[in-house]
């Protein structure tokens, strides 16, 4: 299949070269010159625009920073200029609201089909082709999309109309966001009360403290099967990221009035940890501040 794969950064580099590899034809284009460079290493074939990418793509994907450059990249570049058979996969988390726009715009002004299909699992898992899809628009796009996603992840879930990948997305990451500093609380308190953080895991782990923060991704080096607190919270899924997740989570939140104060609390502590300079360090290193703010 023809695609045209925009964005090959940190993500969209390992998803493209996994598209490559079980033969589809690339054409790949991103600003930055070292990751069309390291994209035609694996395969991809590198085109000098956008335009050029996508210009006889049965399949569009982008992989791009935030929502203003989602907009952008396809009012300007994509739609009108790719195939008006082409259907449009977009994997960055984004707003819903611009999701939504920009599948409206697509369809209105090409009859194109599009998904918003962002992703679940970090840099190693885009690398590995073990993703998890969570796909937003109608069954005729999913249909579509479907064996492409499939190809860069182990599981593509049609979640519901357009923006509902988005949706997902962010309420499932407002849970990690706030369990995560559920959990770096508890092990805290535990240690000064003077448990073992060990004996704590086993109990809590089996007992109703469990949650996917503490039994696959503990924040505490040492306990639990191996996570970037056993590298000094290096790799994983960086602070400033969960910190975009949880702010969309907020502005989608006002929007439809949901009550959020979980994740909420959640956003404003990690915006403290990121105002550290701590946004490049992984998410569960919010432990560090904990601890360090209860001695103070
Ligand atoms: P990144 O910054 O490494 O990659 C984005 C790429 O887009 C860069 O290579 C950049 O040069 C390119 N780009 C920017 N503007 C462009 C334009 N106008 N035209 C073409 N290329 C352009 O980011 P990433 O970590 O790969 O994340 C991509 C998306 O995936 C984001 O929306 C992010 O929130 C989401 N995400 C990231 C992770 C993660 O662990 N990194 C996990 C889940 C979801």
């Amino acid at each position: 299949m023809k695609i045209g794969f925009i964005g090959l950064g940190n993500m969209g580099g390992g998803m493209a070269a996994n598209l490559a590899r079980v033969g589809h034809e690339v054409r790949a284009f991103d600003v930055s010159k070292d990751a069309l460079a390291r994209a035609k290493d694996k395969g991809c074939t590198p085109c000098t625009s956008v335009k050029e990418a996508v210009a006889d793509a049965q399949i569009v994907v982008t992989m791009l920073p935030n929502g203003k450059i989602v907009d952008e990249v396809y009012s300007n570049e994509i739609i009108g200029h790719a195939p008006r058979s082409s259907t449009f996969i977009d994997c960055s988390t984004i707003d819903v609201d611009t999701a939504r726009k920009v599948a409206r715009d697509a369809a209105k002004r090409g009859g194109y089909e599009m998904v918003d299909a962002p992703v679940s699992g970090g840099i190693a898992a885009a690398n590995a082709g073990t993703l998890t899809f969570m796909v937003g628009g109608t069954p005729s796009a999913f249909d579509h999309a479907q064996p492409v996603l499939a190809a860069m992840g182990k599981a593509v879930i049609h979640a519901g109309t357009s923006g509902a990948g988005q949706a997902a997305k962010i309420c499932n990451n407002m849970i990690l966001g706030a369990t995560m500093i559920a959990t770096c609380e508890a092990f805290v308190m535990a240690q000064k009360l003077g448990l073992d953080p060990k004996v704590f895991y086993d109990i809590s782990s089996k007992a109703s403290g469990q949650s996917w923060s503490m039994t696959s991704y503990c924040p505490v080096p040492g306990v639990g099967p191996q996570s970037p607190a056993d590298d000094e919270y290096r790799g994983g899924f960086a602070t400033n990221l969960m910190l975009k997740d949880l702010l969309l989570a907020m502005q989608a939140a006002e929007q439809v009035n949901a009550a959020v104060p979980m994740g909420a609390r959640a956003a404003e502590l990690y915006q403290a940890f990121a105002d550290l300079d701590q946004g490049q360090v992984d998410f569960s290193g919010i432990i560090k501040m904990l601890e360090a703010s209860g001695d103070a």
